[in-house]
């Protein structure tokens, strides 16, 4: 089959919708296209894309059908009522919900005979179609490999395995690391802002900071998988002792101290539970459960 010419079908139009028809489109794929208010598929028709008048004739369009609504909810509201239609084709969902709403929803695609894939968009509209931006399958290896060169033109396609979940459970970890990641910025912009230095001043020097945080995620992992964390690079109780002038610097200059406070509290749960000389990868224990807050 000429990959170039596999139809496709979009079922909602919102913002991330469009984007997905919009690099269809621009990559020669003949998609059609449905929203439940229908005046969205006007642009996306201006540039090629045929409408379909309701879900039932846009999911007979074609073999592979990709549904992005706001959740689950309204993937069933969309779908339920033309559920035998979709026996033999395949239904993408790159709708956000739990690991538990993909179980449920393949679960749902079989009974009606269809293949289905789970997917995640580790970006946002503008960034659709851009061969660097993740986006995040898991389901049947079978059903990605038959469409991951329609795939490929949404951005780059990620298999995470068999387990239809896994590309939820991903996304909530990874969207939790962005906000951390995000939150601990933003907290680090207030306390060099309540000194005047402008965030676009300190921002490179935090960027260039993360570049060596990412090396130590990649020291940490092993010791994580291994639940051996040596502190041979800087331990519990030094991070702890430092964790204290972020706490002191930040109250002095009325910054709030609540998220400083919640990391040397793990922290220290982490010492508590005798991990004081081992690295900071052993907070997972805290974060697992397995050792108790201080
Ligand atoms: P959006 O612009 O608010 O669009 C929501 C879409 O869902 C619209 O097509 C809307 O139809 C449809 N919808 C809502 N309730 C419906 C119902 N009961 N029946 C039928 N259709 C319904 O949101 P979005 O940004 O496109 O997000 C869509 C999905 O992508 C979400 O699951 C979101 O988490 C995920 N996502 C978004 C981003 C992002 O950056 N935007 C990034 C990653 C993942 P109407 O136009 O008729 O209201």
């Amino acid at each position: 089959m000429n990959e170039g010419h596999q139809a496709v079908t979009v079922l909602g139009l919102g913002s991330m919708g469009s984007a997905l028809a919009g690099a269809l489109l621009d990559r020669g794929r003949p998609t059609t296209v449905w929203n439940r208010s229908a005046d969205k598929a006007r642009p996306l028709v201006e540039r090629g894309a045929r409408p379909a008048a309701t879900p039932r004739e846009a999911v007979a369009s074609a073999p592979l059908v990709i549904a992005c609504v706001l959740d689950h909810e309204a993937l069933h509201t969309v779908l339920d009522p033309v559920a035998d239609a979709l026996a033999g084709r395949t239904l993408v969902n790159l709708t956000s919900g739990t690991p538990e709403q993909a179980h449920e929803a393949l679960a749902w695609a079989r009974g009606h005979g269809a293949g289905y894939l789970d997917g995640a968009i580790m970006t946002t509209p503008p960034g659709v179609g851009s061969p660097e931006k993740m986006f995040l399958y898991s389901g049947s290896s079978t059903v990605f490999e038959a469409h991951r060169p329609t795939l490929a033109a949404l951005g780059d396609p990620l298999y995470l395995g068999a387990d239809a979940g896994l590309a939820s459970l991903y996304d909530a970890a990874l969207l939790g690391l962005m906000w951390s990641t995000m939150t601990g910025w933003l907290h680090g912009a207030a306390l060099v802002g309540a000194e005047k230095t402008p965030a676009t001043d300190f921002t490179p020097v935090a960027i260039r900071w993360l570049t060596t945080v990412t090396e130590f995620l990649t020291t940490y992992a092993p010791q994580v998988d291994a639940g051996r964390y040596p502190g041979d690079d800087a331990t519990v109780d030094v991070q702890i002792a430092a964790i204290g002038h972020l706490v002191h610097a930040a109250a002095l200059r009325g910054v709030d101290t609540a998220l400083p406070e919640l990391l040397r509290s793990a922290m220290e749960s982490a010492r508590d539970a005798g991990h004081g000389s081992d690295s900071f990868a052993s907070v997972i224990e805290v974060l697992r459960g397995r050792a108790g807050r201080g």
